[in-house]
């Protein structure tokens, strides 16, 4: 999913871009940032912004990387440099439009730009995003406000309340708009395709709102014919051919893509009597041969909104019996799971068609985080097993997988801590048969990221991870200390 916002100085575009990268679970690319950074570098090295060879020179140089401040705001970095505030200065804003004009510092910021938008769902802003960056793009919005409105907007950004220097920031605006408007090269106006919003007497929550009715639009576009097909006329040897495909992309769409990014309750009529039935079946041979009983799952089944729910890995049943109990309470579960199991093509074919996503361990998988982040928003659970693997014995080393609080926390979800006992005796592993017996599930109380007590999102994160599975080991101890012998 791409979105591209494009305009004028001062419309507004990053405010809302960021807004909506929050929400809908998209990647922020300011690309105004990366002029500006060149800029920046420009003037640093005493470069002449009016020598287009010494400019561009500059830009092919330079590194420009995107970070993530501890109260969640985008910071840009020059060389590794944080120069978030330097590069919106006065002095940058005089001469920014000189740099961006450079045909040759547009080609090495466009090849990034898309670079940074291919890796995954982004919010573009810019004034040539929709047209020259990403036409392709799904959303389109061309944001305009009167220039006034625009200066005072840009006057309140940046601290100033003195009227002469709201003239000259109006003034500055003019120019810069004339200047961008009227170059050679990707001249700031309009995509035919975007949706022109006047912002000039629109409140951030309605342009945002506006905004998310078209890209929530969009997605249902795109995933809505993909879900309908039945599976039978779609198997892993012969996918059908996606939107992007037709497109004629170099690489084909997965095939299964429509099933990770679509709600559970919107699959094709097909998909869905796939997976009642293999509810049913397996909730019947769980409950018969392991009798299993899940304990305070009520904190789970009667939560309002989407939970992330983590638990501990003995064996294969563990995923089962979670999402057998999640559903007969109404509620639908979205289990990660590790990519390895999809080099098998039928269990690739499968988990896609039951709801399950797959990670890629090991790596930043920020699609996989992005679709269980989209889940929980829609009101799905999600489960993840932060052990990363099945846990044979108390013996064995364990990583944990932080990447659960991430996305909790990208989400705003809270995260349900739960342990399992008796499941490694009843499903032991390796070549060794299932035996009967008993198990037992206990569920925690939601942990919310408030109840922390920690501020900034990255200590936020890592609060979460540590005392999220401390209360699953400690459920698990309690439950082993209650049924002897049982793992
Ligand atoms: O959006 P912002 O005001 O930060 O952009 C600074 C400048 O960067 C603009 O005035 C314009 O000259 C340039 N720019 C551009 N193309 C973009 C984004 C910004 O030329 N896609």
């Amino acid at each position: 999913m791409k979105v591209a916002i494009d305009g004028p100085a001062g419309s507004g575009k990053s405010t809302i871009a960021h807004e909506l990268a929050t929400r809908c679970g998209l990647v922020l690319l300011d690309t105004g940032a990366m002029y500006r950074t060149v800029t920046l570098a420009c003037h640093e090295r005493k470069v002449d912004v009016t020598d287009d060879e010494a400019v561009a020179k500059v830009a092919q140089e330079i590194s420009i990387t995107f970070g993530t401040a501890d109260d969640g705001t985008q910071t840009v970095a020059l060389d590794g440099r944080d120069v978030t505030a330097e590069i919106r200065t006065p002095a940058i804003d005089a001469e920014v439009s000189a740099v961006s004009a450079v045909p040759a510092v547009r080609e090495a910021m466009v090849a990034q730009q898309r670079e940074l938008g291919n890796a995954g769902d982004v919010v573009a802003e810019g004034r040539d995003i929709g047209t020259v960056v990403f036409p392709d793009a799904e959303v389109k919005v061309f944001l305009t406000a009167n220039p006034e409105a625009r200066a005072h907007r840009r006057a309140l950004q940046r601290d100033i309340d003195d009227p002469k220097q709201e003239e000259a920031i109006l003034a500055d605006l003019k120019r810069r708009d004339k200047a961008d408007s009227t170059r050679d090269v990707a001249p700031l106006c309009a995509a035919d395709d975007a949706v022109h919003i006047d912002s000039s007497s629109m409140t951030i929550e309605e342009e945002v709102a506006q905004i998310s009715a078209l890209i929530d639009e969009a997605r249902a576009a795109a995933v809505k014919p993909a879900v309908q097909e039945e599976p039978a006329a779609q198997t892993a040897d012969e996918p059908k051919k996606t939107n992007k495909a037709k497109k004629g992309e170099d690489k084909p769409a997965d095939p299964n893509e429509a099933f990770y990014e679509g709600a559970v309750r919107e699959y094709g009529l097909g998909s869905r009597a796939l997976l009642a039935a293999s509810i049913g079946l397996c909730g019947l041979l769980s409950k018969t041969l392991w009798h299993w009983k899940f304990e305070n799952g009520r904190t789970l089944w009667d939560a309002e909104g989407g939970q992330m729910v983590i638990m501990n890995h003995v064996s294969m049943i563990d995923p089962i019996v979670v999402v057998v109990s999640d559903w007969a309470h109404g509620r639908r579960m979205r289990v990660l799971y590790k990519s390895e199991f999809d080099k098998h093509k039928i269990v690739n074919w499968f988990f896609a068609r039951i709801g399950a996503i797959p990670v890629k361990r090991g790596t930043a998988d920020i699609k996989a985080v992005r679709r269980a982040q989209r889940a929980l928003q829609r009101g799905e659970d999600v489960l993840v097993f932060p052990e990363g693997t099945r846990v044979y014995s108390d013996d064995q080393e364990v990583e944990i997988h932080g990447g659960f609080a991430l996305i909790a926390q990208l989400a705003k979800a809270p995260v349900i801590p739960v342990a399992i006992v008796g499941a490694r005796d009843g499903a032991p592993g390796g070549n060794k048969p299932l035996r009967p017996g008993f198990m037992w599930m206990r569920a925690g109380d939601p942990i919310t990221f408030d109840e922390l007590g920690v501020k900034g999102r990255k200590k936020q994160a890592s609060a979460m991870e540590k005392v999220a599975m401390e209360r699953v080991y400690a459920l698990r101890d309690a439950l082993r200390k209650e049924h002897p012998g049982k793992m």
